[in-house]
Formats: structure tokens, sequence, C-alpha cells
């Protein structure tokens, strides 16, 4: 079954103020619905909205029961992280926000949402920052937000921690504009003492927190959270699917002809490896991804000068009316983007179907 829309399903919930519990965290500040766009407070909220569901993320996993679900087959998986961080997220941006329309990944049947999945704070540091002229007049029923609550399921269940995002894109007139991801095992590998103060860091979650980190961008303004960086000139280094490879997906990796290929979980950890100088294109010639796992991506990486598109060069759309499926599969850059693009193989072009 395909994932379902998800706008205000989870919304039946009572007005609060505030989350004291101890998944709360982030960016608490006054509410400040004067003087800021609503684009701008949007990406603050959703900011921390994304550090909580970090926290759930890391929380399902200390807590031992993940909870699998199969979707559509074995490589297509929930699990109560999938499950709790969608009904952290949409519920807590459809109470503040209750005019926009949230898409997210999984379908689940309308529910109370636990007062401890709440998050009512916003990241103060977003606020500071303008908002490009263009968005200041976005109304809040103008915005599609895509949530992909965690990407890199299948990995996540297998212990590939690193892989797993969770993706807030935020798009406007079908365009993606604003994004926010959070990485919540960044860092787990470098320091496994890190693993054993988790619970103090969950307290101070943010910019300095040691295990985990959210990234966040505007176009127009730029991106945040990480350091840029290229892969070293003249090296072709792809980033592709680890779980979900086919017969065109490996065709169109070799007609890249790299240096080296990665095989990596997750859309949103393949935007990271782009923007940290560790692959130089993302190439994933297949259906399989959706809206929700490059909405986000996209933003991050066009705010830096990169470049999404499907295998043909085509732009993705993100109105609330599209398809989710990306059915002629991903093709992105930081630079370069030109001859990654003129080696997609006719044949391949001619199997993927816009
Ligand atoms: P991957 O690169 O395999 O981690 O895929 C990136 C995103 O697209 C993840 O959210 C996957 O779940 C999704 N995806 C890609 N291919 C498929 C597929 N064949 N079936 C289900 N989901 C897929
Ligand atoms: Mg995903
Ligand atoms: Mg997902």
């Amino acid at each position: 079954m395909d994932a379902a829309a998800v706008r205000c399903l989870l919304c039946c919930v009572p007005l609060v103020c505030g989350n004291p519990g101890d998944l709360s965290g982030s960016g608490r500040g006054p509410s400040m619905a004067c003087g800021h766009t609503v684009l701008m407070r949007l990406v603050a909220s959703a900011y921390a909205v994304a550090q909580k569901a970090g926290m759930i993320v890391r929380r399902v996993i200390a807590e031992g029961d993940l909870g699998i679900v199969e979707k559509t087959c074995a490589t297509d998986l929930q699990t109560k992280a999938d499950r709790l961080v969608q009904m952290s997220i949409c519920s807590s941006l459809a109470r503040k926000f209750p005019k926009l329309t949230i898409i997210g990944e999984e379908d689940l049947p309308p529910e109370e949402v636990d007062q401890e999945l709440i998050e009512d704070g916003q990241w103060e540091e977003i606020l500071k920052q303008p908002c490009p002229s263009q968005y200041s007049a976005i109304k809040e029923e103008d915005l599609v937000v895509w949530v992909d609550p965690l990407d890199g399921t299948k990995e996540y269940t297998e212990g590939l921690l690193d892989n797993v995002t969770v993706l807030i894109g935020i798009a406007y007139e079908g365009k993606a504009i604003a994004g926010v991801i959070n990485q919540p095992y960044y860092n787990y590998q470098n320091n496994e003492n890190q693993k054993l103060r988790e619970p103090k860091n969950e307290a101070k979650a943010g910019p300095d927190a040691v295990l985990g980190r959210t990234i966040w961008g505007v176009l127009g303004l730029g991106a945040f959270g990480f350091q840029l960086k290229e892969v070293p000139a003249g090296k072709h280094i792809i980033t592709t699917t680890r779980s979900h490879s086919n017969q065109l997906v490996m065709d169109c990796v070799t007609a890249m002809n790299p240096d080296d290929v990665l095989r990596v979980g997750g859309a949103g950890n393949k935007i990271i490896q782009l923007i940290e100088g560790k692959a130089s294109a993302y190439v994933f010639a297949s259906p399989g991804c959706k809206k929700w796992d490059t909405c986000a991506p996209e933003v991050i990486l066009h705010a830096v000068g990169g470049k999404l598109t499907d295998i043909h060069g085509n732009a993705l759309q993100y109105n609330k009316e599209v398809k989710h499926m990306n059915s002629a599969g991903v093709l992105a850059t930081l630079r370069n983007y030109d001859y990654y693009a003129s080696r997609v193989p006719q044949s391949v072009k001619n199997a993927l179907v816009p």
C-alpha cells in the first residue's frame, strides 16, 4: 500500500503550552507570532521538532523494541520510530500552523497523540535570520510540508545508524524552498562513550550537541549546520542505494565511469555526502524514492549551489496534488551536474517514465 497524506490526521489533541517532559528541549523560546514571517517561524519550529524527532529515534533504539512492520516488501519497512516521529512532527506542526498541508510518509490511523511527543519550541537562531524577500508574503495555507519521519529505515533496523535522517521539507508553488534534516546518530562512531552519555545529551540538544545534528536551509538565504566541502577535483565518486538496487540502478552507475561507488542508505544521508565532500553524485535510476525523501535534501543542496533532478534532468514538483513517487529516479550533484547528466544512458532514460 502506498503511503497516505496525513493532513491534520493527528491534530485531534488538546492545545497546550510547553512540554517540560524529558524529550523536550531544543530552541524553546517565546512564540513570537508577530514580527517574523510565516516561513521563518515554520522553519524555526521545524528545527525544534526535528531535534525532538532525533531524540525519539535514539530512544526507540535504546529501549530495544523496534516494532518492525513490513509495508510493501521486506526492504520497505516501518518501525516504532517511524510511527512515533511522524506523530510527533505532524501533530506539533499542525497545532502551531493549522492551515498547513502536511504530507507524511507513514499511513497511520488517526489517534490521540501523547503529549510527550509534542514539541512547541522554535530555534531562535533561525528567527534572527532575514526572510528572503520573495517569501515574505507567503501565507500558511500556501505551504506544503513533506515529512519523512525516518529516512533509511532499512539501515536503522540493521544498526547502520549514521545512515538515518529525519526530513522536513517545505514547498511553495510546487517548489522546495526550505528544509530541515536531523541526523540523530551523527558522531556516534567517533566516540563510543557518546552512547553512554546519551541521556545527558538529550537535555541539551542543539548545534553544540555531541551526538546528532540538525542541518537547515532556505533558498536565497543559505544552508547551515555543516561544513561545505567538495570532492577532490577530477574524482567521480558515486553514492547510490544500498538496499534498493536493480539492473537499471547498476547500469546507470557504471555509465558514470566512477572512481568509487558508495552504497549507503537514505536519501538525506546521500545528500549530506554530497555537501560534505564524500561523494560527487547521487545516482538512483529507479522508482522508489518519494517526494518526502527529496524535498528537504533538495533544498539543502540547492541552497549551496548544487542541483537535484530526476534522471532526465527534470525539476521535481512538490505541490500537494503531485504523485508521491519520484518515478524517474534521482540525479543530484554539488558540482559538475552536466557531466553526470550527460552520461545517463538512453536505455535508462527510456525505462524511467516521469
Ligand atoms: P535508499 O537509497 O535505498 O536508502 O532509498 C532512499 C529512499 O527511497 C528511502 O526512503 C527508501 O525507503 C526509498 N526507496 C528507494 N527505493 C525503494 C523501493 N524500491 N521501495 C521502497 N522504498 C524505496
Ligand atoms: Mg525515506
Ligand atoms: Mg521514511
